[in-house]
């Protein structure tokens, strides 16, 4: 346990809500910032404020819609449907909002700088959904030393899911004791449905897919006993 603040970028979808909860452990008092950047399901944002509540954490709604309007992407623009996958090309699936992660936390930054904060946590993991560029350790590393310089603060940038794939994120999960909550209250699915959301959009299918691999592990752990 650090005796510091710390402040979590919040979407209220299975990984940031794991590590608000690894965030709890591991500092004296812990807050959530919430961007409402355009995105098509609004919801997002209560069911953010909701899991904030549950957590006991102030929680704080910023709205954000240039961000989301700037590019073209299927997470803001209705006319667009969603790619299932990276294409082959190599370039991020259209599920990729430019400049996201970078604006997310440099407002961030700012607004722990205002509160006194130093660390700052996102759940950005590049094992998993590896077409997004702002995913990656040398994004986060070099955005942490800019921001550093940008503010003249020693702000420390946090990513406990960086290494972790989405069986092992469930693992965390179950090991900071809200497997359950994860699992019925967070929103990761793009077609807005809370929990296990709609089975078969690209977030439900990696969710699913580690969630059945965490369940099949767990269980041959169980077995071996
Ligand atoms: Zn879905």
């Amino acid at each position: 346990m650090i005796a510091d603040k710390a402040l979590v970028v919040f979407s209220g979808g299975q990984d940031s809500t794991t590590c608000l909860f690894w965030a709890k452990q591991h500092f004296a008092e812990v807050q959530t910032l919430t961007f409402a950047y355009g995105q098509k399901h609004q919801q997002e944002t209560s069911v953010a404020r909701r899991i904030a509540e549950l957590a006991g954490v102030s929680f704080t709604l910023l709205d954000a819609p240039l961000i989301g309007g700037l590019g073209r992407n299927s997470l803001t623009d209705t006319s667009i449907t969603m790619d299932a996958e990276q294409p082959a090309d190599g370039t991020p699936p259209n599920t990729f909002v430019p400049g996201r992660n970078l604006f997310f936390l440099s407002i961030a930054a700012v607004i722990a700088r205002e509160r006194g904060i130093r660390h700052l946590i996102t759940g950005v993991s590049h094992t998993d959904y590896s077409g997004y560029p702002d995913c990656r350790d040398t994004f986060i590393r070099s955005l942490n030393a800019t921001l550093n310089l940008a503010m003249d603060e020693q702000f420390v940038i946090h990513t406990p899911l960086m290494e972790l794939d989405k069986a092992q994120t469930w693992a965390l999960a179950d090991s900071l004791g809200v497997f359950d909550l994860v699992r019925t209250q967070t929103l990761t699915c793009y077609n807005g449905i809370v929990g296990d959301g709609c089975g078969h959009c690209p977030a439900c299918k990696l969710r699913q897919h580690g969630l059945q691999q965490y369940l099949a592990q767990k269980q041959q752990t169980a077995n071996a006993q």
